[in-house]
């Protein structure tokens, strides 16, 4: 055969392969159905600033070799995530810390005043064991921060109430009794300079690579290429829905370009209000700290998500998890193919576990796990 790989996909999960295989003397061929490669971590310029054109895009991890491993493809900046709440006419720093707290209650000066009146908060809607979102937000930071700064958020983006949402998706914020607006605790973080897409490029040389190729449209004639397909697109799509869609909460995103220097002076900042249509407004320069004339600023809607839109975020309930058990046990039993990346493997993956779950791939693939 023409080569010993087929890679559908040419998103993170499927460049990291591509690169691991291709240094290990294999041969690859890597099809992607969109017009560029990069997957969901395409940028692409305009006006002189990367626009994270699927969504913001921060690099975090606290796994050094991860670290150092992202790091041979592009240099980062020293960007650190820190985003602005806006609830009406008020702006708070985020996530939860003195920053906040300070500016929300006047009368709070430490870290002590602080813990007091949140524990004061707490005992009025107190929960032992949090049952749901809201009583998980409640237990954590108190009635008044889940009322300005989680509630409408919340249900805007996933578009269900917070007393039906599962209590583990608040726990992804941090709360700090210092002030320290770091929106994540890892070691490593940053932007890198010059964007994405040069990233995935050059995980790419020595692969053939096909743009604008459905996998599905050219499957039998594909069959015929590779010994081995790894495969990253949606698992339901490769069994035509056998067992029923997989759901997911999609995102429409607004981009415009505004002749001005700042919008917002913030790379990102969330609209918590509900009567706000959109979650966040992302300012792309500030990724980078540009400094061009012009601004491009994305605002993001979340919603509802039918089988024509982009799949953004898998809803991993139970429904949905009993689902995918089920193509995940034909999966495991499909001889030539390994699954992979956020829709192969329907999870909510960052970057960086992607890259180690690719690495381990090719490990596997190649015996030296
Ligand atoms: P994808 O990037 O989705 O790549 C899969 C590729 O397969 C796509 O290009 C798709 O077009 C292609 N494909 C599918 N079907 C076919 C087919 N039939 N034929 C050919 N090609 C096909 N992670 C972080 O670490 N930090 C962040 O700040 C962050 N922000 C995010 C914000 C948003 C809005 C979202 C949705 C995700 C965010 N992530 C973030 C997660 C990050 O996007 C993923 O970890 C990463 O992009 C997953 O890579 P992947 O290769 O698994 O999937
Ligand atoms: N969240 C919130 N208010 C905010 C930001 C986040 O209530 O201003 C909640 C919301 O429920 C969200 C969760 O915290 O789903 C996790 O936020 P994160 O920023 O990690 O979400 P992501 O967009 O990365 O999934």
């Amino acid at each position: 055969m023409k080569y010993d790989y087929l890679i559908v996909g040419a998103g993170l999960y499927g460049a990291v392969c591509a690169h691991e295989l291709t240094k290990r003397g294999k041969r690859c061929l890597v099809v992607e159905k969109r017009n560029h490669i990069g997957g969901n971590i395409y940028t692409k310029e305009i006006e002189g600033i990367n626009v994270h054109m699927y969504g913001a895009h921060i690099f975090h991890t606290s796994d050094k070799k991860i670290w150092e491993y992202i790091n041979q493809f592009a240099e980062f900046n020293h960007y650190i995530n820190a985003p602005v709440a806006r609830y009406h006419d008020e702006l708070y720093n985020l996530p939860f810390n003195m920053n906040t707290f300070t500016k929300l209650w006047p009368d709070v000066f430490t870290p002590e005043d602080a813990k007091r009146r949140i524990e004061k908060e707490r005992e009025m809607g107190f929960c032992a064991h949090p049952s749901n979102l809201k009583e998980q937000a409640i237990s954590l930071v108190g009635e008044t921060i889940y009322k300005k700064l989680i509630e409408g958020y919340t249900e805007k983006q996933w578009g269900k109430k917070c007393e039906e949402l599962p209590a583990f998706i608040i726990k992804r914020l941090p709360v700090r009794f210092t002030f320290d607006n770091n929106y994540f605790n890892d070691r490593y973080q940053g932007i890198p300079i010059g964007g994405y897409t040069q990233i995935i490029a050059k995980m790419l040389e020595g692969s053939d690579v096909l743009t604008e190729y459905d996998y599905f449209e050219h499957r039998d004639e594909l069959k015929t290429l590779a010994e081995h397909t790894i495969y990253t697109g949606p698992i339901d799509r490769f069994y035509d829905f056998a067992f029923g869609a997989l759901e997911y909460r999609s995102v429409r995103f607004e981009t415009e370009i505004l002749d001005m220097e700042s919008y917002q002076g913030n790379a990102v900042v969330n609209y918590t209000a509900a009567e706000v249509p959109y979650t966040r407004i992302i300012e792309h320069k500030h990724f980078e700290f540009g400094t061009q004339p012009k601004t491009v600023i994305s605002r993001e809607y979340s919603s509802k998500w039918t089988l024509e839109d982009e799949p953004y975020y898998p809803l991993n309930d139970a429904k949905n998890t009993m689902l995918y058990d089920k193509y995940k046990a034909k999966a495991d039993a499909e001889p030539n193919v390994t699954f992979g990346g956020r829709l192969g493997a329907y999870k909510y993956y960052d970057m960086h576990v992607v890259i180690a779950e690719a690495l381990k791939t090719v490990a596997g693939l190649t015996n030296e796990d």
